[in-house]
């Protein structure tokens, strides 16, 4: 039986231009990256190549990235590291010459991923003031609503860029941009005070973004969205797993969650996982190699452009979309392909859990996932369907198809032929219908 991968938002196949990257650093080039000898200095030549690529992807300085071991840790690192430095007295940098907001209030969005839910739960328990944004039905944060929840002793905003569910993009240039004028006017109006009453420099917002679903399609330059913060993941970009990067802007107070040998200037300490880290700079330097071609700076091999192969994956998508909407009567698209990168699909299929499909799926050698995660042995519906305002029955029966780079025409024509017969008989045995 042939498998077809429609799962790409869960992880994507390694490129195995990225596997050839990584495997001199298995067994050859093994040094410790922070040994002094030859070998190290060896391994650490491959750390240093991946941070210029990733700093080039997102158009920031090298000294910039810090290296982590997926999205999870960056998340974590950003909310958690960056608050618990505003609590502390004595952070360093340019930063501690600032005023500080005692109690700094959190800005994020209720369809964030739970790598960055949890940590703000539980800075709420120690006391720290959080905002969950809402999100209008089609997934996507309402900028006014954003404007709105900004407070005097608001300190950190956290927004995706794109939604892992139902592919979602969220306004983060806006989001950005918003924040950069009132850190500026808090500025001007400081230096209007007199200098002898003024005291330290008024303390801006800082701005994280958690882009691991965006870097395949969308623009990541950190500049021109005004980012401060933001994560990547490796395995979502046809790179390696275990691997992720944070860029934090120079002079945003970040507390290492993990302490040890000072790696990556004190903020994420551990020997660092060199293959991973050649790995990911290898899988964004062919996502830049893409953007490259597109502006006429042909490379040798360069893949096709960021565009095309956005049109590609869109003309796919709306072809499944199509098709099920065609074939399958009682079905609803809770993606808005309006608003959404090209890579997902995410529908209800009424009368029937999203579980049964899966499984059915599966066993024809269909790999999609669910809207519904089983947590402690119950099935909870999708908190991001719900927060679209989805009825608990009908995210229950949602499925989320995400194609990638390697999906083809035939794998989605198979798919369309074989999914009403499936729904059918689900539902002949379905008690609701
Ligand atoms: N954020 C988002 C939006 C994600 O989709 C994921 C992966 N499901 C993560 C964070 C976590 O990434 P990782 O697997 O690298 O820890």
């Amino acid at each position: 039986m042939n498998k077809i991968y429609l799962d790409y938002s869960a992880t994507t196949p390694m490129d195995k231009r990225v596997a050839q990257a990584m495997l001199p650093y298995f067994c050859d080039k093994f040094g410790n990256a922070s040994s002094i000898h030859n070998f190290g200095q060896t391994a650490m030549a491959g750390v240093d190549k991946a941070r210029e690529q990733a700093a080039k992807f997102l158009n920031c300085e090298p000294d910039e990235i810090v290296f982590t071991s997926g999205a999870t840790e960056s998340n974590n690192l950003a909310i958690t590291g960056v608050i618990k430095a505003l609590l502390r007295q004595d952070f360093g940098g340019q930063a501690s010459k600032q005023q500080r907001i005692k109690n700094p209030h959190i800005i994020t969005s209720s369809i964030e991923h739970p790598a960055i839910l949890e940590p703000c739960k539980k800075l709420e328990k120690e006391g720290v003031e959080v905002t969950y944004l809402p999100v209008k039905s089609n997934g996507v944060v309402d900028i006014e609503k954003f404007k709105k929840a900004i407070k005097k002793n608001t300190a950190l905003v956290s927004v995706m860029h794109v939604n892992n569910e139902v592919g979602s993009i969220q306004p983060i240039r806006e989001i950005g941009k918003t924040i950069k004028k009132i850190n500026e006017k808090k500025l001007k109006d400081w230096k209007k005070l007199n200098p002898k009453e003024r005291g330290e420099k008024p303390q801006p917002i800082y701005f994280h973004t958690d882009a691991t679903q965006s870097v395949n399609y969308l623009n990541c330059d950190v500049r021109w969205n005004y980012v401060d913060m933001l994560s990547m993941s490796g395995h979502k970009i046809q790179g390696p797993k275990g691997v992720g990067v944070l860029y934090v802007k120079t002079d945003v107070p970040i507390e290492p969650l993990q302490l040890g040998g000072h790696q990556e200037n004190g903020v994420r300490s551990g020997t660092y996982n060199v293959p991973a880290i050649v790995g990911i700079g290898k899988a964004i330097e062919l996502i830049e190699n893409r953007k490259a071609k597109k502006q006429g700076k042909k490379k040798a091999g360069a893949a096709k452009s960021v565009e095309a192969n956005n049109l590609k994956i869109a003309k796919l998508r709306n072809m499944l979309v199509d098709g099920i909407i065609k074939n399958i009567p009682n079905v609803v698209l809770n993606t808005d392909r309006k608003n959404a990168v090209p890579s997902h699909a995410n529908f209800s299929f009424l009368g029937v859990e999203g579980e049964s499909i899966l499984i059915s799926l599966d066993l024809e050698g269909v790999a999609v996932s669910t809207g519904s995660a089983c947590a402690s042995g119950k099935l909870e519906a999708s908190h991001v369907l719900l927060a679209m305002g989805i009825k608990q029955e009908i995210a229950h029966s949602s499925i989320r198809f995400s194609l990638g780079k390697y999906t083809t025409e035939a794998e989605i024509k198979k798919v369309i032929k074989i999914l009403p017969p499936i729904i059918k008989k689900l539902r002949r045995m379905s008690p609701e219908l």
